[in-house]
């Protein structure tokens, strides 16, 4: 027993040697000889191998991972056992019409083998996927094909929040530069001879057909020589907590090559065996189990204590897929740590929903609504959604935009149909009826997962939610007609009286006898709450909703009445109507009789501009403002198009003439009636006052000025008149509040009114 310790002691020491004091020529960068090659074959592979050197962007890629992720340098296993799992999942799928491709006898087993070489300090990562051809070892690890990954490099370099990107992108096959100085890939396909493809993280990598042969029968193996300030992933616990972490939820097993010291049983010592273990050194996956004799002596001790090491592969992981499991049998941290690795993100759902549907179409299905949107939820040309679609356990893809509608992309979950044939085609997913009926239902989850989020006496959760995703749910009840009614219920808008409402909500706060839901769209809720046009509104009691989420403006056109009753109603629009009593009646028509010749006299002077002029019922505290008609282009939308254009670089036509509202009980509008009355069309101040009045009035009502050069002339024609009217008074004993620059007609002052009255002069002859 202690002659063969000894053995391999020698050994040991002269392994040591010949790795040290080799002629440094032989000593390539890549130490294949730790990797099980001989020392011709490691020289065979240096000498042949053709050079390549990686794409720019690859060099990129790879500084950004090291420099951002230092201190997350363990994700590097979960991107390999996902590379792995990838091609486990391809092979299994192109099985699907050709059962061949998976080989006889073990090759056909689909899994991932992790082994740990810790004399030489290599961690190999194993699986039998579908292997990479020389052709596809140079294109996908020596250049980067998604133009994806390419804006996230882009993003990423003018971005400070890099790792949090990164989480999202998956870093991918770089990141095993965190651990490792160099590595060796060794690859099988089903198409091709077996290669070797080596790097040690500068500009270049060699690939050489495999002096050894097909060793792999098919798929891959990386082999890691771990650097010195990552040793601790040498450690098979190490490696154990880490599959735990990061990918336990791969749907193959994953194996570990573990060692445990066992005693030796009485019995057994007796008739001691030789060592048969060549694991140690065995690099390709093998299932047998190994052991290993020690003796320890313990001076003193006339007895002998003895134990052997076991070798075995531990399988890791629980392969059976978690959505083919009850949900009783699920707990709320299974659900967390799934979502997580489908999501490539360390967030937490805000709910989610395990369920098995009957009947006409039968699938299984977990689904997750996320913590956050993804960073391309908008953006329809790109691939996919958060949803795998398995048949039969098997996955197909994660890149089927007819899955869910556009505007519930941003669902995470996996489905696992048991209807759809096994061997689909894409062309067969995209007109498969059984597909449109999977969407269906998938909605329908979607909406009570939502009901069930808004009825919670909690309302934080829904909130929280609807300001993640309320743009892609009005999105919803914009295209989706079928779904239009459903979710407008749970549509949220700001109101005057309520942080956040639903329409139902508005409905039931509404006063007696009132018939519609009054709401003004703009830019923010600050903006919107200080416009005029919901003066006479607020006065009267109406609640008002804030519509300011630019996507209002296209979903309210769309929204008939809600719950087939309550009109909605634009307070910029003209038109509005509150409940008037007769008596209200009356008076307005008596008061429009009486400011006809303002009227008339505004829609004359500013017909270029104006449709018409009307006494407004919105208004109580501004003199005027602008509307527009029931198909012209409201202030908020214009906004909208104007950015749209300028995104566009187009420029936009906004011909619709607008609705000039007056509001009579206003000291200004007073005066310029009476003025009207008094000195006639042609005065000059009147004329200057009615072009700023609708200038003021546009702005007022959040439409930018179309001239501000003219805007500026007429006030300083006021200026002037007010000026003169000024110089001609005693400046001392007329100061107040109100007579600064700015002409302010609203008040009843004296020398106001002597403004007013006084004809304009000096400006007369330029006008
Ligand atoms: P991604 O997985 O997002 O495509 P990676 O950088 O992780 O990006 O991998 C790059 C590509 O290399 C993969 O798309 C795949 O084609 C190939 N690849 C990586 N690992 C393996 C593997 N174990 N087996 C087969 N192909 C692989
Ligand atoms: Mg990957």
């Amino acid at each position: 027993m202690k002659s063969i310790t000894k053995i391999f002691l020698i050994l040991g020491l002269f392994a040591f040697l010949l790795v040290a004091f080799a002629p440094s020529s032989s000593v390539a960068t890549v130490n294949l000889e730790s990797d099980g090659y001989t020392e011709a074959e490691a020289k065979l592979i240096e000498e042949k191998g053709e050079k390549f050197t990686f794409q720019t962007e690859v060099n990129k890629l790879m500084n950004i991972i090291i420099n951002s992720l230092y201190s997350k340098k363990e994700i590097f296993l979960r991107e390999l056992i996902s590379n792995a799992s990838d091609a486990l999942d391809k092979i299994r799928f192109l099985a699907l019409t050709n059962a061949d491709l998976l080989g006889e006898g073990e090759q056909s087993n689909l899994d991932i083998h992790i082994k740990i070489d810790k004399a030489n300090n290599v961690l190999h990562i194993t699986d039998r996927g579908v292997g990479m051809t020389k052709d596809e070892l140079v294109r996908n690890l020596g250049t980067i094909a998604q133009s994806g990954t390419k804006e996230f490099i882009k993003k990423v370099s003018d971005s400070a929040e890099s790792s949090n990107l990164i989480g999202q992108f998956g870093v991918g096959f770089y990141s095993l530069f965190l651990v490792a100085d160099s590595v060796v890939v060794t690859s099988k396909s089903n198409d091709d001879d077996q290669y070797v493809w080596t790097s040690d993280s500068q500009s270049s990598y060699t690939i050489a057909k495999d002096p050894k042969g097909n060793t792999l029968g098919r798929g891959t193996r990386i082999s890691l020589h771990i650097k010195d300030d990552s040793k601790e992933f040498l450690d098979q616990e190490v490696i154990k907590q880490l599959v735990k972490k990061y990918s336990q939820f791969i749907n193959f097993p994953i194996y570990l090559y573990v060692s445990e010291e066992v005693e030796i049983p009485k019995e057994e010592q007796e008739d001691s065996k030789p060592i048969t273990d060549d694991q140690v050194e065995e690099t390709t996956t093998t299932t047998e189990e190994g052991e290993e004799e020690t003796t320890t002596e313990e001076e003193g001790q006339t007895e002998e204590k003895k134990t052997k090491t076991v070798y075995k592969w531990e399988e890791l992981n629980d392969s059976k897929p978690l959505w083919m499991k009850a949900a009783k049998d699920v707990t709320k941290e299974e659900y967390t740590e799934f979502f997580r690795s489908l999501s490539k993100t360390q967030d937490t759902p805000i709910t989610y929903s395990h369920f098995k549907t009957e009947g006409d179409t039968e699938f299984r299905s977990i689904l997750y609504i996320p913590e956050n949107p993804p960073s391309n939820m908008f953006d329809l040309e790109a691939a996919g959604s958060g949803l795998k679609l398995f048949v039969r356990r098997v996955f197909i893809t994660d890149n089927l935009k007819e899955l869910v509608p556009n505007w519930l992309r941003f669902l995470v979950g996996v489905i696992d149909s048991d209807d759809l044939p096994l061997n689909v085609s894409r062309e067969m997913l995209q007109q498969n009826k059984i597909l449109d009926a999977i969407k269906k239902k998938v909605i329908g989850k979607f909406i009570s997962m939502i009901k069930e989020l808004s009825e919670d006496e909690d309302k934080t959760k829904y909130n929280e939610f609807f300001k993640k995703f309320g743009s892609s749910m009005k999105l919803g009840a914009i295209e989706d007609q079928a779904n239009k009614k459903r979710l407008t219920k749970y549509l949220l808008f700001p109101s005057s009286k309520e942080e956040l409402t639903t329409f139902a909500g508005y409905v039931e706060r509404m006063k007696e006898g009132q018939d519609q839901i009054y709401f003004i769209t703009g830019k923010s809720k600050d903006s919107v709450e200080a416009s005029p046009l919901i003066e006479q509104a607020i006065k009267k009691g109406y609640e008002v909703l804030f519509l300011v989420d630019p996507i209002d403006e296209y979903l309210v056109p769309q929204l008939d009445k809600f719950d087939d009753k309550y009109k909605f109603t634009n307070l910029a629009r003209s038109g509005v109507k509150f409940n008037e009593d007769k008596e209200e009646e009356d008076q307005r028509k008596q008061t429009a009789e009486e400011f006809k010749p303002l009227l008339s006299y505004l829609k004359k002077t500013l017909s270029d501009k104006l449709e018409k002029v009307v006494i407004s019922k919105v208004l109580a505290d501004s003199p005027s403002i602008l509307v527009s008609n029931s198909w012209g282009v409201t202030a908020n939308q214009e906004r909208i198009m104007k950015a749209q254009a300028h995104q566009a670089n187009a420029q936009p036509q906004f011909n619709s003439k607008k609705i000039m509202e007056i509001n009579p009980s206003h000291p200004l509008i007073k005066k310029l009636l009476n003025r009207l009355n008094e000195f006639g069309e042609e005065d000059e101040t009147t004329k200057v006052s009615a072009h700023v009045l609708y200038e003021t009035s546009a702005l007022t009502a959040g439409y930018s000025i179309d001239n501000p050069t003219n805007f500026a002339d007429f006030i300083y024609k006021l200026m002037m008149i007010n000026g003169d009217s000024l110089a001609q008074t005693n400046f001392e004993t007329t100061k107040n509040e109100n007579s600064g620059p700015s002409v302010s007609f609203g008040d009843d002052d004296e020398n106001q009114q002597q403004d007013f009255q006084q004809p304009p002069q000096s400006t007369h002859d330029e006008l």
